[in-house]
C-alpha cells in the first residue's frame, strides 16, 4: 500500500471498463503526486488484491470496490502528461501478483519511464525477473515485522523463506527502500497494542543480516487511524502512532540500519 491511498478523495477517475478489456488491473490512477516516488513527479497506479490481509490495511477492501480502469486510458494519460510526470509509481494491492506486470514495466521502460513498484514481497520470483531485465528504477518493500510476528500482522501465513528472498533481491535495484509500517498489532493474548521499539529493531536486524549491509534506506511510518473501512474494524478506533513511539523506534532501528528515518 502507498502513500496515495490517503488521499483517494483526490483519485483522478478516467473512463472505466470492466474486466477484459484491460491489460494490467488497474483500480485507481493518481495522476500526479510528488511524495510517493522521491525526487519525482510521479503518476500513480493502483491494482487491486493482495495475498495479505492485514488488519490495519484500509487499500485492500477499496481497490476490490471499484471498477477497472482500461491500461490504454492511464498511457494516453500519460502521453499528454510527459512534460511534469517523469516517474510511475506501481502499487496495490500487491502488484507482483498480476501477471502482467512485467509485461506492463516493459512497456513504461520501452516510453523511457522510471518505475517505482510498491510491493509487500511475497513474490520474490517477480522481483527477480524484474531485476534481470532492468525494469524497476526503485523498489519499496514493505517489511512488515519480525518473522515471529508475520501472522498477526499480515492476516495470513506468509512464507519467511519468500520474504527472507525479497528481502536480499531489493538491495539489488539501482534504488530501493525498505520500511514498516508502525501500525498495532493484535496479539495472541486478544491484546490490541503497537508494535515495539524492541519488534522493530529486530525487524532492522534481520534485514542487516540477510543482506550482510547496514547501508540501507529504512522508513519507519506512521500508523494512520481512519473512521472505517480497514480490514479490522477493531483498529479503527485505534489512535494514530504517538511520535514518542516512532522516536523510541528510531533510536533502537538506527542501531542496525543507521540510515533509518521517520516517515511522518
Ligand atoms: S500487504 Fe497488507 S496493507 Fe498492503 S495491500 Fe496487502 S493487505 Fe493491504
Amino acid at each position: 500500500m502507498c502513500f496515495a491511498d490517503e488521499r483517494r478523495s483526490n483519485f483522478a477517475a478516467p473512463v472505466r471498463e470492466e474486466a477484459g478489456l484491460n491489460k494490467m488491473r488497474i483500480r485507481e490512477i493518481l495522476k500526479f503526486s510528488l511524495i510517493d516516488y522521491p525526487g519525482k513527479i510521479s503518476a500513480v497506479v493502483f491494482v487491486p488484491g493482495c495475498n495479505f490481509n492485514c488488519p490495519a490495511c484500509h487499500a485492500k477492501k477499496i481497490l476490490d470496490e471499484v471498477p477497472l480502469i482500461k491500461e490504454e486510458e492511464f498511457f494516453k494519460y500519460l502521453a499528454g502528461a510527459r512534460q511534469w510526470v517523469n516517474g510511475v509509481v506501481v502499487c496495490g494491492g500487491e502488484p507482483t501478483f498480476d501477471a502482467d506486470l512485467v509485461p506492463f514495466a516493459r512497456r513504461l521502460a520501452a516510453a523511457a519511464i522510471p518505475v517505482k513498484l510498491d510491493t509487500n514481497g511475497s513474490a520474490p520470483q517477480v522481483l527477480e525477473r524484474l531485476l534481470d531485465e532492468k525494469l524497476i528504477a526503485y523498489a519499496a518493500l514493505d517489511v512488515k515485522g519480525p518473522p515471529r510476528l508475520l501472522d498477526n500482522i499480515t492476516g495470513t501465513v506468509p512464507a519467511p523463506e519468500a520474504i527472507k528472498r525479497s528481502i536480499r533481491a531489493i538491495a539489488g535495484f539501482p534504488d530501493y527502500e525498505y520500511r514498516t509500517t508502525a501500525a498495532p498489532v493484535l496479539r495472541g493474548d486478544g491484546k490490541i497494542s503497537f508494535l515495539t521499539a524492541a519488534e522493530l529493531a529486530d525487524t532492522a536486524a534481520m534485514i542487516t543480516e540477510i543482506t550482510g549491509s547496514d547501508d540501507h534506506k529504512y522508513f519507519i511510518q506512521k500508523f494512520v487511524p481512519r473512521k472505517e473501512g480497514l480490514l479490522d474494524k477493531r483498529l479503527e478506533s485505534f489512535p494514530q502512532t504517538p511520535l514518542p513511539l516512532l522516536e523510541e523506534m528510531k533510536a533502537e532501528v538506527s542501531k542496525y540500519l543507521p540510515k533509518c528515518e521517520i516517515r511522518a
